[in-house]
């Protein structure tokens, strides 16, 4: 059987039709209309799945199911998605409307669950008794998968892991509270540190690849300076590595999962990262002569959204 899954963000929906080992056999894409009434943009969305699924040259009696990964929440007592702020959505019956046009099941979870789910399915975590998947990017989400089937929580907002505080009264958060992980290992917290500190060391790496635009700072020219030992970038970098292993050396004790997988912009530094942190949570575990989760690379890129939303059904 085959699943078709939505990979739904703020500018473009990305979908899918995938066979039940995660692999996409046709793909298509449209641009998210948050212009138009809710119901308009699920028929865009279905019209865009069958268009799909007709140039894999497959039916809707070869379809099993339909997925959802979303950039919000959804409440598993109604199964409505509960909102989803960069689309404009609050209680939304997505499954309903989406069978007004498919007639289908269809199923729905946070876009980080889904990209955790595809690595379980078909990525670095495949086959694992459990995992968890953290994406290191502007934010940081999380997706846990135990026995193969994701983990939202009893009421539809757990893996949250980006809103767990690591830092009691520390960096303000979007999300109103103070010390939360995102603020230490998205993107963003690398690129307001770099901001914040490179005034101080006029002579650094950093400085000469922001061409002495501290606005023009990215996480990858941070990174880039350590690699070249220079000393702020080493700081930073060291800073980053703390607060990233602590976060992991957390999910080991609290979860004990098999595989820790790392996507998103930030685990594009490789082993030069993974190295450092595998390092660091040496020191940190607890049950230093037991064995501990593998942490690795997730390795299936912008797809996993996709992949994961369509492996839902499984
Ligand atoms: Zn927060």
């Amino acid at each position: 059987m085959l699943y078709i899954g939505f990979d739904v963000g703020g500018t473009g929906v990305q979908v899918g039709v995938v066979n039940e080992k995660g692999e996409i056999l046709c793909k298509g894409n449209m641009v998210t209309r948050t212009d138009i009434p809710v119901a308009d943009q699920i028929k865009a969305m279905a019209d865009c799945a069958l268009e799909t699924l007709g140039r894999s040259g497959y039916g809707l009696n070869d379809v099993k199911s339909l997925g959802a990964g979303l950039p919000g929440v959804v409440d598993p007592r109604t199964g409505h998605v509960a909102f989803c702020p960069n689309l404009g959505w609050k209680d939304v019956d997505f499954a309903g409307e989406m069978r007004k046009h498919i007639d289908k099941p269809v199923y729905m979870d946070n876009d980080a669950t889904v990209a955790g789910l595809a690595e379980n399915v078909a990525g670095v975590s495949a086959g694992a008794h459990s995992s968890v998947f953290l994406t290191l990017g502007t934010g940081v989400g999380g997706g846990i998968v135990i026995g193969g089937k994701v983990w939202s929580g009893f009421h539809g907002v757990g893996s949250e892991i980006g809103h767990m505080i690591i830092e009691m009264d520390g960096n303000p958060c979007n999300c109103g509270n103070r010390g939360c992980l995102e603020r230490y290992c998205s993107a963003t917290a690398i690129i307001l540190a770099a901001r914040a500190a490179v005034n101080q060391y006029q002579d650094s790496a950093i400085m000469a690849k922001c061409e002495g635009d501290p606005m023009k700072i990215n996480a990858k020219m941070v990174f880039d300076a350590a690699k070249e030992g220079d000393e702020l970038g080493l700081k930073l970098f060291n800073e980053y590595v703390k607060a990233l292993s602590t976060t992991i050396v957390n999910i080991i004790h609290f979860l004990d999962p098999e595989v820790i997988a790392l996507g998103g912009g930030v685990s594009k530094a490789g082993d030069f990262l993974l190295d450092a942190l595998r390092k660091e949570v040496a020191h940190l575990v607890m049950y230093k002569t037991m064995p501990y989760a593998r942490i690795e690379l997730a390795k299936l890129g912008p797809d996993a959204g996709i992949i994961g939303a369509a492996m839902l059904g499984l």
